[in-house]
Protein backbone atom coordinates (compact mmCIF):
# COMPACT_ATOMS: atom_id res chain seq x y z
CA UNK A 1 0.00 0.00 0.00
CA UNK A 2 3.18 2.43 0.70
CA UNK A 3 4.10 1.92 -2.59
CA UNK A 4 0.48 2.51 -4.40
CA UNK A 5 0.60 5.60 -1.66
CA UNK A 6 3.64 7.63 -3.29
CA UNK A 7 2.41 6.36 -6.89
CA UNK A 8 -0.94 8.43 -6.42
CA UNK A 9 1.32 11.22 -4.66
CA UNK A 10 3.44 11.24 -7.39
CA UNK A 11 1.08 11.04 -10.38
CA UNK A 12 -1.45 13.56 -8.85
CA UNK A 13 1.82 16.25 -8.24
CA UNK A 14 2.20 15.49 -12.40
CA UNK A 15 -1.10 15.89 -12.82
CA UNK A 16 -1.03 19.16 -11.05
CA UNK A 17 2.36 20.50 -12.81
CA UNK A 18 0.52 19.88 -15.82
CA UNK A 19 -2.44 21.62 -14.93
CA UNK A 20 -0.13 24.57 -13.83
CA UNK A 21 2.39 24.37 -16.68
CA UNK A 22 -0.67 24.37 -19.29
CA UNK A 23 -2.34 27.30 -17.92
CA UNK A 24 1.67 29.36 -17.23
CA UNK A 25 2.16 28.40 -21.33
CA UNK A 26 -1.35 30.18 -22.04
CA UNK A 27 -0.67 33.16 -20.20
CA UNK A 28 2.84 33.63 -21.89
CA UNK A 29 1.51 33.03 -25.21
CA UNK A 30 -1.41 35.34 -24.98
CA UNK A 31 0.79 38.06 -23.15
CA UNK A 32 -1.37 38.06 -20.32
CA UNK A 33 0.33 39.17 -16.71
CA UNK A 34 -0.83 36.07 -14.71
CA UNK A 35 -2.57 32.47 -14.87
CA UNK A 36 -5.06 34.21 -12.64
CA UNK A 37 -6.34 35.96 -15.32
CA UNK A 38 -8.38 32.44 -16.83
CA UNK A 39 -9.73 32.37 -13.44
CA UNK A 40 -11.95 35.56 -13.88
CA UNK A 41 -12.48 34.76 -17.55
CA UNK A 42 -14.14 31.25 -16.41
CA UNK A 43 -16.07 32.54 -13.73
CA UNK A 44 -17.19 35.55 -16.14
CA UNK A 45 -18.47 33.11 -18.87
CA UNK A 46 -20.13 30.98 -15.93
CA UNK A 47 -22.03 33.95 -14.01
CA UNK A 48 -21.92 36.60 -16.96
CA UNK A 49 -20.34 39.59 -14.55
CA UNK A 50 -19.08 42.50 -17.32
CA UNK A 51 -20.94 44.96 -20.03
CA UNK A 52 -19.74 47.34 -21.90
CA UNK A 53 -19.64 50.92 -20.33
CA UNK A 54 -19.51 49.62 -16.61
CA UNK A 55 -17.16 50.66 -13.62
CA UNK A 56 -15.32 47.82 -12.32
CA UNK A 57 -13.22 48.25 -9.34
CA UNK A 58 -9.86 45.19 -8.86
CA UNK A 59 -8.92 44.97 -5.37
CA UNK A 60 -5.55 42.99 -5.08
CA UNK A 61 -5.16 43.49 -8.65
CA UNK A 62 -0.81 43.52 -9.14
CA UNK A 63 0.48 42.25 -11.62
CA UNK A 64 -2.61 42.94 -13.70
CA UNK A 65 -4.28 39.89 -15.15
CA UNK A 66 -8.03 40.41 -14.08
CA UNK A 67 -7.71 44.42 -15.01
CA UNK A 68 -6.50 43.35 -18.07
CA UNK A 69 -8.95 41.00 -18.55
CA UNK A 70 -11.77 43.13 -17.65
CA UNK A 71 -10.87 46.00 -19.70
CA UNK A 72 -11.15 44.26 -22.61
CA UNK A 73 -14.75 43.06 -21.89
CA UNK A 74 -16.06 46.59 -20.61
CA UNK A 75 -14.94 48.42 -23.86
CA UNK A 76 -13.42 52.33 -23.96
CA UNK A 77 -16.81 53.99 -22.41
CA UNK A 78 -15.62 51.58 -19.32
CA UNK A 79 -13.42 52.41 -16.68
CA UNK A 80 -11.45 49.94 -14.02
CA UNK A 81 -9.61 51.05 -10.82
CA UNK A 82 -7.26 48.76 -9.98
CA UNK A 83 -5.62 48.85 -6.07
CA UNK A 84 -2.83 46.96 -4.69
CA UNK A 85 -0.26 46.89 -1.79
CA UNK A 86 2.20 46.77 -4.48
CA UNK A 87 3.10 48.78 -7.52
CA UNK A 88 1.25 47.56 -10.78
CA UNK A 89 3.10 48.19 -14.30
CA UNK A 90 0.27 51.05 -15.80
CA UNK A 91 -2.18 49.64 -18.36
CA UNK A 92 -4.50 51.35 -20.92
CA UNK A 93 -7.56 52.88 -19.68
CA UNK A 94 -7.04 51.52 -15.72
CA UNK A 95 -6.68 54.04 -13.03
CA UNK A 96 -4.10 52.27 -10.28
CA UNK A 97 -4.56 53.55 -6.08
CA UNK A 98 -1.50 51.78 -4.61
CA UNK A 99 -2.75 51.67 -0.82
CA UNK A 100 -3.95 48.73 1.79
CA UNK A 101 -7.35 48.59 0.99
CA UNK A 102 -8.06 47.38 4.81
CA UNK A 103 -7.30 50.78 5.82
CA UNK A 104 -10.03 53.04 6.49
CA UNK A 105 -8.67 56.35 4.72
CA UNK A 106 -7.85 54.15 1.44
CA UNK A 107 -11.35 53.42 1.27
CA UNK A 108 -12.48 57.37 1.85
CA UNK A 109 -9.65 58.41 -0.72
CA UNK A 110 -11.50 55.78 -3.14
CA UNK A 111 -15.05 57.33 -2.75
CA UNK A 112 -14.30 60.64 -2.98
CA UNK A 113 -11.91 60.16 -6.37
CA UNK A 114 -15.11 57.97 -7.66
CA UNK A 115 -18.40 59.28 -5.62
CA UNK A 116 -20.80 56.60 -3.80
CA UNK A 117 -22.55 54.43 -5.84
CA UNK A 118 -20.98 54.28 -8.96
CA UNK A 119 -19.19 50.64 -9.26
CA UNK A 120 -21.09 48.16 -10.71
CA UNK A 121 -18.68 45.04 -10.09
CA UNK A 122 -15.88 44.69 -7.40
CA UNK A 123 -13.71 41.74 -7.53
CA UNK A 124 -11.16 40.95 -4.95
CA UNK A 125 -8.32 38.60 -5.63
CA UNK A 126 -6.65 39.42 -2.32
CA UNK A 127 -5.23 37.24 0.29
CA UNK A 128 -3.34 37.74 3.43
CA UNK A 129 0.42 36.73 3.57
CA UNK A 130 -0.15 32.67 5.07
CA UNK A 131 1.42 32.19 8.33
CA UNK A 132 0.50 28.08 8.45
CA UNK A 133 -1.53 29.31 11.78
CA UNK A 134 -5.19 28.62 10.79
CA UNK A 135 -6.46 31.11 13.68
CA UNK A 136 -3.97 33.90 12.49
CA UNK A 137 -4.83 32.99 8.55
CA UNK A 138 -8.31 33.08 9.02
CA UNK A 139 -8.26 36.31 11.19
CA UNK A 140 -6.50 38.44 8.50
CA UNK A 141 -8.89 36.99 6.11
CA UNK A 142 -11.43 37.80 7.77
CA UNK A 143 -10.44 41.82 7.85
CA UNK A 144 -9.94 41.76 4.08
CA UNK A 145 -13.09 40.41 4.08
CA UNK A 146 -14.65 43.11 6.03
CA UNK A 147 -12.41 45.93 4.20
CA UNK A 148 -14.31 44.53 0.91
CA UNK A 149 -18.25 44.73 2.37
CA UNK A 150 -16.96 48.10 3.56
CA UNK A 151 -15.71 49.17 0.36
CA UNK A 152 -19.61 47.52 -1.32
CA UNK A 153 -21.61 49.53 1.27
CA UNK A 154 -20.08 52.81 0.41
CA UNK A 155 -18.85 52.33 -3.58
CA UNK A 156 -21.36 50.01 -5.21
CA UNK A 157 -24.11 50.61 -7.44
CA UNK A 158 -27.58 49.60 -6.92
CA UNK A 159 -27.55 45.66 -7.87
CA UNK A 160 -23.80 45.27 -8.57
CA UNK A 161 -21.71 42.10 -8.21
CA UNK A 162 -19.10 41.17 -6.45
CA UNK A 163 -16.71 38.68 -6.91
CA UNK A 164 -13.87 37.92 -4.02
CA UNK A 165 -11.38 35.51 -3.06
CA UNK A 166 -11.51 32.82 0.12
CA UNK A 167 -10.73 29.95 1.66
CA UNK A 168 -12.89 26.86 1.90
CA UNK A 169 -12.81 25.83 5.55
CA UNK A 170 -14.88 26.11 8.66
CA UNK A 171 -15.80 29.89 8.03
CA UNK A 172 -17.43 29.34 4.65
CA UNK A 173 -21.19 28.97 5.60
CA UNK A 174 -21.37 32.05 7.47
CA UNK A 175 -19.53 34.12 4.97
CA UNK A 176 -22.33 33.07 2.47
CA UNK A 177 -24.91 33.89 4.87
CA UNK A 178 -23.10 37.95 5.59
CA UNK A 179 -22.78 38.36 1.76
CA UNK A 180 -26.53 36.84 1.58
CA UNK A 181 -27.89 39.54 3.71
CA UNK A 182 -26.42 42.22 1.20
CA UNK A 183 -26.55 40.74 -2.06
CA UNK A 184 -29.94 38.62 -3.57
CA UNK A 185 -27.82 35.75 -4.74
CA UNK A 186 -24.42 34.18 -3.68
CA UNK A 187 -22.48 30.95 -5.04
CA UNK A 188 -19.34 29.21 -4.35
CA UNK A 189 -16.87 28.43 -7.36
CA UNK A 190 -14.21 27.13 -7.68
CA UNK A 191 -12.43 27.87 -11.35
CA UNK A 192 -10.47 24.93 -13.37
CA UNK A 193 -7.55 27.57 -13.22
CA UNK A 194 -7.50 27.63 -9.73
CA UNK A 195 -4.80 24.78 -8.29
CA UNK A 196 -6.67 21.78 -7.34
CA UNK A 197 -4.79 21.49 -4.23
CA UNK A 198 -4.79 25.31 -2.83
CA UNK A 199 -8.02 26.16 -0.55
CA UNK A 200 -8.84 29.19 -2.30
CA UNK A 201 -12.33 29.31 -3.94
CA UNK A 202 -14.46 32.57 -5.01
CA UNK A 203 -17.95 33.57 -3.76
CA UNK A 204 -19.93 35.50 -6.63
CA UNK A 205 -22.41 37.60 -5.25
CA UNK A 206 -24.96 39.15 -7.42
CA UNK A 207 -27.81 41.89 -6.84
CA UNK A 208 -26.46 44.40 -4.13
CA UNK A 209 -29.24 45.67 -2.22
CA UNK A 210 -27.37 47.03 0.82
N1 LIG B 1 -5.67 39.16 -9.82
C1 LIG B 1 -4.25 39.49 -9.96
C2 LIG B 1 -3.83 39.23 -11.39
O1 LIG B 1 -4.64 38.67 -12.16
O2 LIG B 1 -2.74 39.63 -11.78
C3 LIG B 1 -3.40 38.72 -9.00
C4 LIG B 1 -3.63 39.14 -7.56
S1 LIG B 1 -2.55 38.44 -6.35
C5 LIG B 1 -3.13 36.78 -6.25
C6 LIG B 1 -3.15 39.15 -4.86
C7 LIG B 1 -2.76 40.60 -4.66
O3 LIG B 1 -3.49 41.13 -3.55
C8 LIG B 1 -1.28 40.81 -4.34
O4 LIG B 1 -0.67 41.58 -5.35
C9 LIG B 1 -1.29 41.56 -2.99
O5 LIG B 1 -0.32 42.58 -2.90
C10 LIG B 1 -2.70 42.16 -2.97
N2 LIG B 1 -3.20 42.48 -1.62
C11 LIG B 1 -3.23 41.65 -0.55
N3 LIG B 1 -3.72 42.32 0.54
C12 LIG B 1 -4.01 43.58 0.12
C13 LIG B 1 -4.53 44.75 0.79
N4 LIG B 1 -4.84 44.73 2.09
N5 LIG B 1 -4.72 45.89 0.06
C14 LIG B 1 -4.38 45.91 -1.26
N6 LIG B 1 -3.87 44.85 -1.93
C15 LIG B 1 -3.69 43.68 -1.26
Amino acid sequence: PKSKQRQNRSSSQWQQMQENDGFVREAARLGVRSRSYFKIEEIDRRFELFKQGQTVLDLGASPGGWSQYVSSRIGSQGSVIAVDLLDMQPLNQVYFMQCDITQQQAVDELTSAFGERQVNVVLSDMAPNITGNSTIDSRNFSKIHEAIFSVCRTAMAEQGSLVFKFFQDNESSSLREVCAAQFADCKFYKPKASRSKSQEAYMIAKGFNG
